[in-house]
């Protein structure tokens, strides 16, 4: 029979790419979208096509919206049900630390508790982040590795890692953590700084930019693709029993690798173009590194797409966006 599954973050890069794997593989998919006007949907314009017609069912409502979730989640009935919405930019919940506890940490409540409430066999994956190791002592770190927050996202998503442990353990419920690692790609948003960086070196080969500011090159993350990344996704859901993975590389890169890659790919000389102007921000992770044993062994999931071609996939798709218009001239498309 025909699975079911809700996507809550449906219109961000992991959602949509989420979407397309389950949609190929025969599910009935329905994503969880916010009451924007208008809704962000670029991500999923394939997927919502006239010709795909009925792929993709929406239903609106914010991760704050108790009632209206567990409406859905009855409505939906999902055999397997995605939490992925969140406030995910770290760097922005310093900014507002109460609105992204709030969304992060009581909006993955509310879907513990709507399934519980409701009493369905759903199967739930959460979205938990590398960012939780905050503060490393250890690398490449595991899924026994302390957690050390180093910011509101974070510490928000510590508080629901637990959560979801806490209702494995205590209800019986089939719930699974991904610990993920950085993950890009065209679909990445343009305030996060691998996008950033391909945008500009794209634009500042096309003509329509000549710098980019950057803060801090210094930081060194463990940056895979993010389509293999929803695969590792559903993978968990589909063991006989519930349990907790990291999800990476086991590769680490420099903030400074990245740009220099991404501007050679455009032909460039980042060093002709960058402007490194430190920025305080209050703390940020130090360098993380996975180490993805358990994932590889249980899962049989492996990250194939390497560094480099992992930029080059990113900046090839930031140059098509910036397209010629006639000769002389470029225009941009979002
Ligand atoms: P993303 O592109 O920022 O997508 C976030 C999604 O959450 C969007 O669909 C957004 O909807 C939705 N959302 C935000 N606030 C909401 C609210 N109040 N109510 C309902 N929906 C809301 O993030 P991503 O990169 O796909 O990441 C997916 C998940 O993995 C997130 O939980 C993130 O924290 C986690 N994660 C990501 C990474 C990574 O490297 N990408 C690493 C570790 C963990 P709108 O379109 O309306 O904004």
């Amino acid at each position: 029979m025909k699975k079911t599954a809700l996507i809550s973050g449906i219109t961000g890069q992991d959602g949509s790419y989420l979407a397309g794997l389950l949609v190929e593989k025969g599910y009935a998919v329905h994503g969880i979208v916010r009451p924007a006007d208008p809704i962000g949907l670029s991500n999923l314009a394939d997927l919502l096509h006239p010709s795909k017609r009925d792929s993709v069912q929406l239903h609106h409502a914010d991760i704050r919206e108790k009632d209206r979730l567990r409406q859905i989640i009855q409505t939906v009935e999902p055999d397997e049900l995605y939490h992925l919405a969140a406030q995910s930019d770290p760097g922005r919940s310093f900014e507002c630390p109460g609105y992204t506890a709030e969304v992060v940490g009581l909006g993955t409540v509310r879907i513990l508790e709507a399934v519980r409430e409701i009493g369905l066999p759903t199967k739930v994956f959460h979205a938990a982040s590398s960012a939780m190791f905050g503060r490393v002592e250890i690398s490449p770190q595991d899924e026994t590795t302390p957690f050390y927050p180093m910011t509101p996202y974070a510490a928000a998503k510590v508080f629901a890692y637990w959560l979801c442990v806490n209702f494995r353990e205590a209800y019986g419920m089939f719930v699974c953590n991904g610990i993920l690692y950085n993950h890009e790609s065209p679909r990445r948003g343009g305030n996060f700084f691998t996008r950033k960086v391909t945008k500009a070196a794209a634009r500042i080969r096309a003509g329509l930019q000549d710098r980019l500011s950057l803060s801090d090159l210094s930081a060194s993350r463990d940056w895979g693709y993010a389509p293999e990344y929803v695969t590792a996704m559903w993978l968990m859901l589909q063991r006989e029993s519930p349990d907790d993975y990291v999800v990476a590389t086991g590769e680490m890169h420099s903030a400074e690798e990245f740009v220099e890659a991404a501007f050679a790919e455009a032909g460039l000389d980042w060093k002709h173009h960058v402007d490194v102007i430190p920025q305080s921000r209050p703390a940020r992770a130090e360098n993380l590194c996975g180490n993805t044993s358990k994932a590889r062994e249980r899962l049989g999931w492996v990250a194939t797409t390497r560094f480099r071609d992992l930029v080059r996939i990113m900046v090839e798709a930031d140059c098509a966006l910036v397209a010629p218009r006639h000769e002389g001239s470029v225009t941009e498309r979002s």
